[in-house]
């Protein structure tokens, strides 16, 4: 592919041009991750990155999980109607904020989790590669009897890791998980903004608390329930910011 058809993919991936198939947009589904890191490193393309040391930079939603997160992914769901929300969902986040990263399902059978990557293995992921849990999906289905509020959220912090990753930002694991947070409710209050789209911060912020951990001297410590549901409760007031300016306050809010 030559730079001017990669650039082209980037903005109809940007801006959800064309069609609801699994090549052009932003979180495709239904294709197997490995088939595409293969292809990947089958071309010579510029700006792709594929293989390699794929956690190098990377977050998880939930203190925990020691192995490598890309050995569970997978291209689908298996419930055709829970990928089409994933899609839905990649496509609103992409419009708030100014990352591109590709969304893959996770095998978390022992601990549900979600988790983003700074490495790109898709060309219609420039950013990074966002992870989510199909375990994480089901307990938050099953949370508020199949509604699903709380995943809008959960999406959000993973795109805000993107975002910090992209901007060169970087801290302490609780600034970083607390930030990302923030920027989730900034998203849900926007969300909540969109026309027939139903959003209910509630479950999210319920869901949040109760992913907070007491394991202060854990590198992987991501702040106590009540700092990760004041972090989220502080992000819904700034739903009027655009993304750079939500992302200098999630940074205010936390003192940096
Ligand atoms: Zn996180």
């Amino acid at each position: 592919m030559d730079r001017r058809k990669f650039c082209y993919a980037l903005v109809a991936s940007y801006l959800s041009i064309g069609s609801c198939s699994a090549r052009g947009q932003g979180f495709p589904t239904g294709e197997g991750i490995h088939d595409l890191v293969e292809r990947a490193n089958s071309e010579d393309d510029e700006g792709i990155v594929a293989s390699g040391a794929l956690s190098a930079e990377g977050c998880m939603l939930s203190a925990g999980i020691g192995s490598n997160p890309f050995d569970g992914v997978l291209g689908s769901s298996g419930n055709v109607g829970v990928d089409r929300l994933f899609q839905r969902e990649g496509e609103f986040l992409l419009r708030s904020f100014p990352v591109i990263p590709y969304g893959y399902f996770l095998r978390d059978d022992n601990a549900p989790n979600a988790f983003a990557s700074s490495k790109s293995i898709n060309r219609n992921g420039p950013h990074g590669t966002i992870l989510f849990g199909i375990r994480l999906l089901t307990e938050e289905f099953e949370r508020d009897g199949g509604a699903g509020f709380a995943i809008p959220g959960i999406f959000a912090h993973e795109f805000a890791h993107i975002f910090q990753f992209s901007s060169g930002f970087q801290a302490p694991t609780p600034i970083m998980e607390l930030h990302a947070d923030f920027l989730a409710g900034w998203y849900l209050a926007r969300r909540s903004q969109i026309p027939g789209i139903w959003t209910d911060v509630r479950p999210a912020l319920q869901s949040f608390f109760e992913k907070g951990d007491y394991a202060f001297n854990d590198p992987s410590h991501h702040g106590t329930p009540n700092q990760r549901l004041a972090a989220v409760q502080a992000g819904l007031v700034s739903r009027t910011s655009r993304a750079d300016e939500a992302f200098a306050l999630g940074l205010r809010y936390l003192g940096q």
